[in-house]
């Protein structure tokens, strides 16, 4: 077999932490700190991981600058989730939310101030005060616009405090799962030296990020390639609504960057081809701030009905200009050069031009609010899978449900991040063995290794993968038909057949980008073909998957005697995909009377902004 040319470096840990990003490397410091022996493995240099690029803010109900409460910032999230969010993992969210906050200030991460020293925070799209009543509450705690920034190498710092060992430029290719179905370990490659790394573990812990580039423009880094979600769905577990991708109103038409919504939080608003500020029609209480996916489907509709900017009449602007010169250099430096650089502009004389831009991935692999990743079964929808975990955007908890909140994902990863290792200590007896891993399934992923590297078929990786990317952009759009979901779907089945034939040019093992990028296409369409089959099935319209088929009633198009539930997508080899689905966690953690939310304010009603 052909696996068998290649030979192992064996490791032994406790927990093995794939990703360094917020949420990997708020494990992995969690993890360490338990006295568990810690390694985190990344394929780029852990402070280059997409968390860096998080501009805008991280959410908190500090109540620095206007009141706010903890069960204030659940009922947006259960709002912005359109009630496909667990009630538990939203209420542990909200909850520890401030705290994670704190823990970051006192780690070092240099937030922007108050006049009398506090944390400042800015509004931000779909946070309100008073159960949604408004106004908009001050709750986005910022570094200026450079958040993730801070708080990445603030806990990359923090991390190496603690004995936790770092594999940096190593590709995790598979994960070791025993015969009887536990997650031993994973096999990582070393990039730089071409050597194969198998790492035994009690625990996995899968924090490898979203897959932005399943799609042709999206604001994610190029390394956003769903990895995790490519290997959790190659050892046969389910990924949750998949069907979720959050569109971000302004990514800077063409090129796709992101500008911050803390942009709108500052004050900016978007204008159409008449001048309008047209968002005061659609939503006339949050007008520019209402959630994400209300704004980019204005954004769209107006776009479509003849009132875009531009020669072809095919974005929107968003204008900064009418605020102070000294705010602007003070609170968004950062996009204030990005706006230059990649449209030309100077944002205190013009607006900028803008286009709704795939940003995030609602959906991952499912885990519990402990990052315990879930395998349901018939009689057990929480079923736990053994030895593996998930945080940050590759996973799913669920807090951000069918939609999520501005600044409430980098809070997911700290918040997560730490739960995970809490959880960890408890599970997992450091004087316990490590598991032996199994032969059997190590040859099979160096087999399938050894094959992409020696794929000799017609068809370059970067062709197929732009056929992906342009499906995925025409088929799983802002706005989705039957018509052209049952598309994607028949496009996405093709392209996976055509994997077969790719051509590797590069057969080296040392820094052969060809060989990374052709594993990271079969990882993002592992991601991409769940996600159109799941969005076929889907018949309503939530959160982030809105169907111009199914948009009338009450609800606007929502369902919830039928599909209040999670999406559960299994793909096998062939690229055959069943769907199965498992209830929504109504439950909250604590009861009214133990001081928790009054459950009758969240209550399921019509989203409205
Ligand atoms: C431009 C931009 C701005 C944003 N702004 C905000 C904001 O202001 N507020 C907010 O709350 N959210 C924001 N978000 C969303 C948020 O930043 C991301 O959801 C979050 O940073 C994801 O963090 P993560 O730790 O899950 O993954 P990432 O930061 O993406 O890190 C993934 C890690 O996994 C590793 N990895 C992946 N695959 C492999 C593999 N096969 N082998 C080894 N390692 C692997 C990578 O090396 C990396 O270290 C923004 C997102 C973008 C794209």
């Amino acid at each position: 077999m052909a696996g068998q040319a290649y030979s192992f470096v064996d490791h032994k840990y406790d927990v093995v932490v794939v990703g360094a990003g917020g949420a990997g490397l708020r494990a992995t410091l969690g993890m360490a700190e338990q006295g568990l022996r810690t390694a985190c493995i990344s394929k780029v240099f852990p402070t280059r991981s997409h968390t860096v690029a998080a501009q805008g803010g991280i959410a908190a109900s500090l109540q620095n600058m206007t009141p706010d409460c903890w069960q204030w910032h659940m009922y947006d999230t259960v709002k912005g989730s359109d009630w496909l969010g667990d009630t538990d993992a939203m209420e542990y969210l909200a909850r520890e939310a401030p705290k994670a906050v704190y823990e970051l200030e006192h780690y070092g991460v240099p937030f922007s101030r108050t006049e009398d020293g506090r944390i400042y925070q800015r509004p931000f799209g779909g946070h309100m005060q008073n159960y949604g009543n408004g106004p908009p509450v001050q709750r986005t705690c910022a570094a200026a616009d450079r958040t993730g920034h801070a708080i990445l190498h603030t806990l990359y710092g923090q991390s190496l405090r603690h004995n936790a060992e770092f594999f940096i430029e190593y590709f995790a290719l598979d994960l070791i799962m025993s015969e009887d179905g536990v997650c031993q370990g994973v096999i990582a490659w070393n990039l730089d030296d071409g050597t194969i790394h198998r790492f035994s573990a009690k625990m996995v812990v899968l924090a490898t990020g979203g897959y932005g580039r399943a799609y042709f423009s999206a604001t994610s880094a190029h390394t956003c390639t769903g990895d995790g979600g490519g290997m959790t769905a190659r050892a046969g577990l389910p990924l949750q609504d998949m069907e979720f991708v959050q569109f971000h109103p302004t990514g800077i038409y063409g090129a796709g960057c992101l500008i911050t919504e803390g942009a709108r939080g500052e004050g900016g608003y978007l204008v159409n081809s008449e001048g309008e500020r047209f968002m005061e029609r659609y939503a006339p209480s949050a007008k520019d701030l209402a959630s994400r996916d209300v704004v980019s489907r204005c954004m769209t509709m107006e776009i479509r009905d003849g009132r875009g900017v531009g020669k072809q009449k095919d974005h929107i602007f968003l204008h900064l200009d009418h605020l102070d010169p000294d705010i602007l250099a003070e609170r968004l430096p950062g996009i204030s050069e990005s706006a230059k650089i990649f449209a030309g502009v100077d944002v205190t004389k013009e607006p900028i031009p803008v286009l709704p831009t795939v940003h995030y991935n609602m959906g991952g692999v499912p885990t519990n609010y402990w990052g315990e990743v879930l395998n349901p079964t018939k009689d057990d929808p929480n079923a736990i899978q053994p030895g593996l975990m998930a945080v940050g955007e590759a996973g799913c908890a669920s807090v951000h449900g069918a939609n999520r909140l501005g600044s409430n994902s980098l809070i997911d990863l700290v918040v997560f991040g730490r739960a995970a290792a809490i959880k960890a200590a408890e599970v997992v007896d450091p004087k316990s063995a490590v598991p032996t891993p199994n032969e059997a399934c190590c040859d099979k992923i160096m087999a399938r290794f050894d094959k992409l590297r020696h794929a000799n078929g017609g068809t370059p990786t970067a062709r197929l993968r732009e056929k992906m990317q342009r499906a995925m952009q025409e088929d799983a759009a802002v706005f989705r038909t039957q018509e052209s979901l049952e598309q994607g779907c028949q496009r996405l089945t093709a392209i996976w057949g055509e994997l077969a034939d790719l051509k590797v040019t590069d057969r080296s093992m040392i820094w052969n980008s060809d060989l990374v990028e052709t594993l990271e296409l079969e990882n993002l369409m592992a991601n991409a073909i769940t996600t159109v089959h799941g969005a076929e099935a889907r018949k309503e319209s939530r959160g982030a998957h809105a169907r111009e088929d199914y948009k009338d009633g009450p609800m606007g198009g929502r369902d919830d005697e039928n599909w209040r539930k999670h999406t559960l997508a299994r793909v096998d080899e062939a690229g055959k995909v069943t769907l199965d689905y498992r209830a929504v966690v109504t439950e909250p953690l604590t009861t009214f009377e133990e001081g928790g939310i009054d459950m009758a304010k969240i209550a399921p009603k019509a989203r409205v902004y």
